[in-house]
């Protein structure tokens, strides 16, 4: 049997939730699939994948609109700012998932966006439902609420064995960002 399109979430407290998908991108671009990555809270910092998925249009689209990590290090503005902008992500994640211009929809962050109750988990479950049979749809960030981890094919959970940051190591261009 062959599922259509798949449900896929990467969750869980290690690294590479982020970069899995990337690399579900790159793959599927080897296809000439057309892909959409909407990232849901990175709007503040820069990640190297925002210039290099240029490198991969028009198959890749990268659409950023959050406003930096909720109440962490650069954060000053108010949680209000903060949930109008992820019911825009979700406005638009919906969009793209109804377009029929995508194979593949990335919806970077979105756990987070509903661990810190700025969209509801019944937002992320009416985009899973109402998604058209062939897209694939993959959602990233840990907290990953067993609502979603139930509505999703595959789920993959990043376990931390060990992490430079642990030792005061900090995050590396290329690497964590
Ligand atoms: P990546 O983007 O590297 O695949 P991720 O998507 O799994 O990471 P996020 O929770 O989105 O992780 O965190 C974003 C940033 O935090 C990235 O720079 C990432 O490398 C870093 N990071 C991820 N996991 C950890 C960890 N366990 N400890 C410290 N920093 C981490
Ligand atoms: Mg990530």
């Amino acid at each position: 049997m062959v599922k259509d399109g798949l449900t896929i979430v990467y969750t869980g407290k290690g690294k590479g939730k982020t970069t899995a998908a990337l690399g579900i991108a790159l793959r599927a671009v080897g296809y000439e699939k057309k892909i959409c990555m909407i990232q849901f809270i990175k709007g503040s910092w820069h990640y190297g994948e925002m210039d290099s998925s240029k490198r991969l249009e028009p198959e890749f689209e990268m659409v950023a609109i959050g406003k930096g990590f909720v109440g962490i290090i650069d954060d000053k503005s108010p949680k209000e700012d903060h949930e109008r902008i992820a019911r825009e992500a979700i406005r638009i994640s919906n969009e793209k998932i109804q377009s029929g211009n995508y194979d593949i929809v990335i919806l970077d962050e979105i756990n987070y966006a509903v661990n810190l109750d700025l969209i509801s988990v019944n937002d992320v479950l009416s985009l899973i439902k109402s998604k058209p049979e062939k897209i694939d749809l993959v959602l990233t960030g840990n907290y990953a609420k067993p609502q979603i981890i139930d509505a999703a094919d595959l789920v993959t959970e990043m376990r931390e064995i060990k992490h430079p940051f642990q030792r005061g190591i900090k995050a590396k261009e290329g690497i964590d960002f």
